[in-house]
């Protein structure tokens, strides 16, 4: 096992973290140790005396480039998020605060009574801030946030799939806590049974290794996310993985609204509240993200009014407003993107599988 002792939770003593640094290392290049020292450091750094060494140990036999590819394309070190943030899913954001949060945060008054749900499975349909969930929950727990794609594991790193996931939760035990975060989980965990040792089925294997162990550990601080626009592919016999597994929906009615109006207020506009509410009404069924693309069409509307030659030379401020007539134009071009029939398939789903009602 890898995990860290409880103890142990502080920061990597110099004495501990010179070993990576110890000419013993000569099988390495200056450039890995460098590396590894670098991913060694980050803000949710812990250590742990005791088992380290182990985690320590397989860092050294890491490949260089699977290191590489953690810390500069998994480890993700965008602006931190905030509540306010995500519009809506307030029955989400309050389980997710009282259940994943609280008993992180104020270990001290859940001490014993709750096991922390170390697994979650955010299931629902594309661009509705699930993505924006994991970032904010790392954000709130002040962890290293790993974000990795299920598909970039099959389209672009096949071959390595299996080592790049094990080398991410290697990572992400040495810079506790950790919140990883694999978005199309269906591919790694698809019922579609392929080759025994085929690259996915290997990646797979890692990959629920990996999870058992971070299940069964006491101490390690990481807590494992996978979205899904898919949750009916995923395996029966491994939804039970997932300790909770929630339904992020289309935004309502009041979240469309808090969407628009962020962006907006990034732009000069002119659209009173009831052209504003309009557009709240029009935009049912659109999800966070086809809003944002609505948005955003529409606030170039400006620049499509000025003639070609103009467009490198004018200043923002010489730009007209926008307004509702720019929305007209940008709902010509963006429409919703999911159907009806599949937002029933992730009702039918929920109630058959969910946590959240
Ligand atoms: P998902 O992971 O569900 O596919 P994301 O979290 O990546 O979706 O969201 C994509 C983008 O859509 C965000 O960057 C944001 O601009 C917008 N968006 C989606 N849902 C919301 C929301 N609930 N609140 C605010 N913005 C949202």
């Amino acid at each position: 096992s890898y995990g860290t002792s409880k103890n142990s939770l502080g920061s990597r003593t110099s004495e501990s973290f010179g070993k990576y640094a110890s000419p013993s290392m000569n099988e390495h290049s200056e450039e890995h140790r460098q590396l590894i020292t670098h991913t060694m450091q980050g803000p949710g750094l812990r250590a742990a005396t005791s088992s380290s060494h182990s985690v320590d140990e397989q860092l050294k036999n890491t490949e260089t480039h699977l290191i590489d590819i953690v810390t500069n394309e998994i480890v993700n070190q965008g602006p931190p998020v905030d509540w306010n943030d995500i519009a809506g899913l307030d029955l989400i954001k309050a389980v997710v605060k009282e259940e994943v949060l609280w008993p992180v945060l104020r270990a001290d008054a859940f001490n014993g009574l709750t096991a922390l749900p170390r697994s979650i499975l955010l299931f629902g349909p594309c661009g509705t801030g699930k993505t924006l969930l994991g970032r904010c929950i790392a954000s709130q727990l002040g962890a290293t946030f790993f974000k990795i794609s299920g598909s970039g594991l099959v389209t672009k790193w096949l071959a390595d799939a299996e080592k790049i996931v094990h080398a991410s939760f290697l990572v992400a035990r040495c810079r506790q806590p950790s919140v990883i975060f694999l978005s199309d989980i269906e591919m790694l965990l698809s019922s579609q049974v392929s080759e025994d040792h085929s690259p996915i089925n290997r990646m797979r294997t890692e990959f629920l290794m990996q999870l058992d162990s971070v299940l069964s550990s006491a101490e390690d601080q990481i807590v494992v996310i996978c979205a899904t626009s898919k949750p009916e592919e995923i395996d029966e016999s491994l939804r039970r993985y997932f300790m909770k597994r929630l339904l992020i929906p289309l935004p309502d009615s009041t979240a469309r609204h808090q969407i628009i109006v962020q962006l907006l207020s990034q732009h000069s506009y002119c659209l009173n509240d009831k052209e504003v509410a309009l557009l709240v009404q029009r935009t049912e069924g659109f999800s966070g993200l086809d809003v944002a693309h609505l948005c955003q069409e529409a606030v170039v509307g400006p620049l499509h009014a000025m003639p070609a030659t103009d467009l490198t030379a004018i200043m923002p401020g010489q730009l007209r407003p926008v307004t509702y007539q720019d929305f007209e134009n940008a709902f010509c071009k963006i429409q919703p993107s999911i159907s009806q029939k599949e937002l029933d398939t992730y009702i039918e789903w929920n109630k058959m599988f969910g946590c959240s009602q």
